[in-house]
């Protein structure tokens, strides 16, 4: 079984990795933040809470998402495995997935970190914006504010993962196939 975080700043290219990814080796797609956003298309109370940290650009609080994961996993008995995107962003957040792992007798299986250099983030972020409807891609102030937070909470993530020896890295510049082929060939060591 293969459990896998994909990580990286936001624009990174998690998403369109993980759709690839899900196709190839038949996992389940556990993306919190369009958990989230489908919570706000429902109008939930919980979808109201978190519109109001993710239209500026901040983190919503570590229990929202954490229970979020933690329902969708039990609802996955049968899963092959899971890619988690965008999820864990917080090193408590890594640490409450390790635990809600545990109780389902999975493990993470490694964190593959997409690497791209930054004003290309911000240049991708603003082309998204054309197509994505997502409020927190329409300004490059909110963007940038994104990839502080990224730098700030989410980064220390990553060293969670290297302590366990479950961490690797993938330029994820260039083009999308190509990065596909590097993700895939750390994927099949799993
Ligand atoms: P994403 O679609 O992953 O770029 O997430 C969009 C927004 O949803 C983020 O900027 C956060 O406000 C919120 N979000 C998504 N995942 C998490 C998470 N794991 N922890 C806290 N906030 C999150």
């Amino acid at each position: 079984m293969r459990n896998i975080v994909l990580f990286g700043p936001p624009g990174a290219g998690k998403g369109t990795q993980s759709e690839k990814l899900i196709e190839k080796y038949n996992l389940v797609h556990l993306s919190t933040g369009n958990l989230l956003r489908a919570q706000i298309a429902d109008g939930t109370e919980l979808g109201l809470k978190a519109k109001s940290f993710m239209d500026k650009g901040e983190l919503v609080p570590d229990e929202v998402v954490i229970g979020m994961i933690d329902h969708k996993i039990k609802e996955n008995p049968d899963a092959k495995g899971f890619i988690f995107d965008g999820f864990p962003r917080t090193v408590a957040q890594a640490a409450a997935l390790d635990e809600i792992m545990q109780q389902n007798s999975l493990a993470i299986s490694g964190m593959i970190s997409l690497t791209v250099e930054e004003e290309e983030l911000v240049q991708r972020l603003l082309k998204r914006a054309e197509t994505s409807n997502r409020p927190d891609d329409q300004d490059e102030s909110l963007i940038r504010n994104r990839i502080t937070v990224y730098h700030e909470k989410t980064a220390p993530v990553a060293e969670y993962y290297q302590k366990q020896g479950k961490y690797c890295e993938v330029k994820g510049m260039g083009e999308i196939d190509e990065i596909f082929s590097s993700v895939c060939f750390q994927v099949d060591k799993y």
